[in-house]
């Protein structure tokens, strides 16, 4: 009897502009004037919160909560009236958007203020939405797919920007709708590769192995949206938070079992998950 081998996706975990978030917070929470807060949950990852709360790092939901100190605005961004309004009220401000958020942001501004209608493509309710249209001005739509655009588009001048986490067929399908109804059309593709290269990584390991573990919140949107990819793949895909919640049943008789991790999921995680798995007589 021996442990199953072990392959760990070649794209999972951190995506840049978290592992970066990440890297300022912890530095605020040693450099920064204290109280250092987050402006709502950094990542969806309950083990990494617990840690940084064991640095001392709060979270605050409003910015309004804060009277002194430290906020740390999280990667997805947030509309440029809240930067400025903690800011007039004193307080340090590390500002942690990732920066292919920020270089939307600025394509949003910069759309606006040549006199084009920005059409967003993103969930309206999402805090990178709620930031880029700060940007995008008031009169600005936001839309999840052609059928949210009006009958008639209240202008020819048509400019474009994406939610970074959006897919690039949803992007194909606003475009094909927008071109013949539009003046001019100017698309910025703000997609970030992160989240469709572990999707297509995690999708390939999925194939090739007996078993699937996928580290990550349970309450990270794209870590679930992972697994449910995997387990069409693999119909034996187990979603895990830590190492801990590995029941040795699953990977009984597999001999390779696959790990993958979201966007949100530190690499000591990872590494933590497949020891454990790789301890195991199957
Ligand atoms: S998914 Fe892309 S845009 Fe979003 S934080 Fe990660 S690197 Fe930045």
């Amino acid at each position: 009897m021996s442990a199953p081998l072990v392959r760990i996706s070649t794209c999972a975990g951190l995506c840049s502009g978290v592992e970066r978030a990440l890297e300022l917070t912890y530095r605020a929470a040693q450099e920064a004037p204290p109280p250092v807060n987050t402006l709502g949950p950094l990542i969806h990852n309950p083990g990494v919160i617990s840690d940084l709360k064991a640095q001392g790092v709060g979270m605050i939901s409003d910015p309004g909560e804060a009277d002194r100190g430290t906020v740390v605005l999280r990667s997805h961004g947030v509309p440029h009236e809240t930067k400025e309004a903690l800011l007039a009220m004193g307080l340090t401000v590390v500002d942690a958007t990732c920066p292919f958020v920020t270089s939307a942001q600025e394509k949003a501004a910069r759309l606006k203020a040549a006199g084009y209608l920005v059409v967003i493509l993103g969930e309206k309710d999402h805090p990178e939405v709620l930031g880029l249209r700060s940007y995008a001005g008031d009169d600005s739509l936001v839309v999840e797919s052609p059928a949210d655009l009006p009958a008639q588009l209240p202008a020819k001048k048509v400019g474009v920007v994406v939610q970074t986490t959006q897919s690039q067929r949803r992007l194909a399908e606003l475009v094909a709708d927008l071109a013949p109804r539009a003046r001019e059309l100017l698309v910025h593709n703000t997609i970030c590769s992160a989240t469709e290269q572990r999707q297509a990584a995690a999708i390939a390991l999925a194939a090739e192995v007996e078993c699937v573990v996928v580290v990550g919140g349970k309450n990270s949107g794209n870590t679930r949206r992972l697994a449910e990819l995997c387990a069409a793949q693999q119909p034996c895909t187990y979603h895990v938070e830590s190492a801990e919640e590995i029941n040795p049943v699953w990977v009984m008789g597999r001999r390779t079992v696959g790990i993958t991790a979201g966007a949100s999921t530190p690499p000591q995680q990872i590494q933590n998950v497949a020891a454990r798995i790789r301890e195991m007589e199957v």
